[in-house]
């Protein structure tokens, strides 16, 4: 499945639902968390719909990297020059709550608001 239909993650891709995006490309979108843990809090999705980490395979090898060493560039665009945190949820032990596959990148000067 390339998009849901009922997910809102997807619908923030199809620009549906407004997102404060930091960065679009073929395969990930990029936009700032609407509810921030630290001064800077972005997620980095695949476009298209993957539930979670469960679903991952070595097809995704690229994708995975792809969003990892973007959120380094991203990170240095935003201005985080101290070091940040990446977080991915998966399923209902690891309190994932959107089902669709995001890495949380944070970062920014502490206090954060958790984390
Ligand atoms: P998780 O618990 O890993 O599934 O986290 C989902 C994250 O998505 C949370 O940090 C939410 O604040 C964030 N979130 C949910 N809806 C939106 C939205 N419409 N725009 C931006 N971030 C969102
Ligand atoms: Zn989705």
């Amino acid at each position: 499945m390339s998009a849901d239909p009922n997910c809102i993650f997807c619908k923030i891709v199809a620009g549906q639902i407004p997102a404060s995006k930091v960065h679009e490309d073929d395969e990930v979108f990029a936009f700032h968390d609407i509810h921030p843990w630290a001064p800077v809090h972005i997620l980095i999705i695949p476009k298209r719909h993957i539930v979670s980490m469960v679903d991952v395979d070595a097809e995704h090898e690229g994708l995975l990297g792809r969003m990892m060493l973007l959120s380094s560039r991203l990170m240095k665009q935003l201005g985080v020059t101290n070091g940040y945190r990446h977080v991915i949820n998966t399923g209902p032990d690891g309190r994932q709550e959107v089902q669709h596959l995001h890495l949380h990148v944070m970062g920014g000067p502490r206090p954060w608001n958790k984390g």
